[in-house]
């Protein structure tokens, strides 16, 4: 395929997503401008990143630090305003660097993390928006907080530069939809209460991907991280 082909293909399939996500939304009584696509660019180079970008996606995902800061700084996007999501789990020596970018980190899997997010916020003198992740499923192969873990953050001391905006969560490996809802409306219950027990509000929900995008909308995800659906056809 030629990259004109390449770039025809992304802009048919993100139309596609967007027809499929306002669906859902409406199917779930919900407003449009309540989900939030985020473009999850992961499987892709920064020349293929940039055709999602001209197709009129501006928010993108990433799983790797290192990704996020070499395609954020390279010819093919330095230019573009992109608004950035760091979605993978984060070492803490990866992130001053990735922070120049103002990632909303979905990612947040450890109180020691969170801690590192407020000290080099403190050192930049920067604002950051993190979701705190939550091991739903408990499935031992997929990261985040368990409920415990995930209240006694909330509990703790918080960093005055860092807001802690909602939860995000993965339907276990190997789900199928209707697990992966049951899921989700748990992601929701769980962020009612610790909305209630912590006076905040928590109002993001990042939940859904590809296969699970409209069940996520259905029980109030606020951004879905979309990939492979994206990029059929390309890669
Ligand atoms: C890769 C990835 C996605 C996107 O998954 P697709 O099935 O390709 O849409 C979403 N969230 C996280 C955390 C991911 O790592």
């Amino acid at each position: 395929m030629s990259d004109t082909e390449h770039r025809e293909r992304i802009a048919q399939n993100y139309q596609a997503v967007l027809e499929d996500v306002a669906l859902a939304t409406k199917q779930g009584g919900r407003q449009s401008h309540d989900v939030k696509i985020i473009g999850v660019t992961k499987y892709v180079d920064a020349a293929t990143t940039a055709a999602l970008v001209h197709a009129g996606c501006h928010s993108l995902g990433e799983n790797r630090p290192q990704v996020l800061w070499q395609k954020a700084e390279s010819d093919e996007l330095a230019s573009q305003a992109i608004d950035w999501h760091m979605i993978g789990h984060v070492q803490r020596n990866k992130l001053r660097r990735m922070m120049r970018y103002q990632p909303m980190i979905h990612s947040v899997d450890s109180q020691r993390l969170f801690d590192a997010i407020g000290g080099e916020a403190a050192l930049a003198n920067q604002k950051m928006k993190v979701l705190l992740e939550i091991n739903i499923s408990g499935d031992d192969s997929k990261t985040g907080l368990s409920v415990e873990a995930l209240r006694d953050l909330l509990q703790n001391e918080p960093h005055p530069q860092v807001s802690i905006c909602g939860l995000m969560a993965m339907a276990g490996l190997g789900s199928d939809q209707s697990t992966a809802r049951e899921q989700f409306a748990k992601v929701r219950r769980l962020r009612d209460q610790l909305a209630a027990e912590s006076g905040n509000p928590l109002e993001e929900l990042s939940m859904g991907m590809s296969g699970d995008f409209a069940e996520a909308i259905a029980e109030g995800a606020t951004m879905v991280r979309i990939g492979s659906r994206l990029f059929e056809g390309v890669l």
